[in-house]
């Protein structure tokens, strides 16, 4: 009793979330999106490194031949968050800082088809979703 007593009145530990909204730390990995420049195109080359490198298959690149020149389009970009489990290994391989982590972590549904994410051709919902200001690995 005098334990359930003592922690009625202690601060709520997890910092007043959801109605707070919480900074994950540093370093703290997240949904992933597609990197964009400054024309609005993904600054991802379409090596398919990234899919390759996925122990969790769960990156899905459709890429074309180039037709003005020597290289790869990307066609579509799609990942499936049910399979992910935010190792951060396409983030750290990709040689163009094609993908990152977001500050999004909110990402639970209990519709299994809301988990895969096409993240190219890119609409509103899959743009980076707005960064953990205090990760250095964001770099929209
Ligand atoms: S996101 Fe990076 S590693 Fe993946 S296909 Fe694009 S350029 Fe290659
Ligand atoms: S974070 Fe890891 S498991 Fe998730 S898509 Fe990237 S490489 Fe695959």
């Amino acid at each position: 009793m005098a334990s359930t007593i003592t922690h009625l009145f202690r601060p709520n530990f997890n910092g007043g979330y959801p109605d707070t909204p919480k900074v994950l730390p540093e370093r703290s990995r997240m949904s992933l999106a597609l990197a964009f420049g400054e024309n609005g195109l993904p600054l991802c080359k379409a090596c398919g490194l990234c899919e390759r490198s996925c122990p969790d298959a769960a990156i899905r690149i459709v890429t074309n031949k180039r037709e003005d020149g020597p290289g790869r389009v990307l066609d579509s970009f799609e990942i499936d968050l049910g399979l992910c489990m935010y190792c951060g290994l396409c983030v750290e391989v990709c040689p163009a800082a094609g993908i990152m982590h977001t500050g999004h972590f909110e990402v639970s549904t209990p519709d299994r088809a809301d988990t895969r994410l096409t993240l190219w051709p890119a609409t509103v919902a899959t743009r980076p979703a707005p960064a953990n200001p205090s990760s250095e690995a964001v770099r929209a």
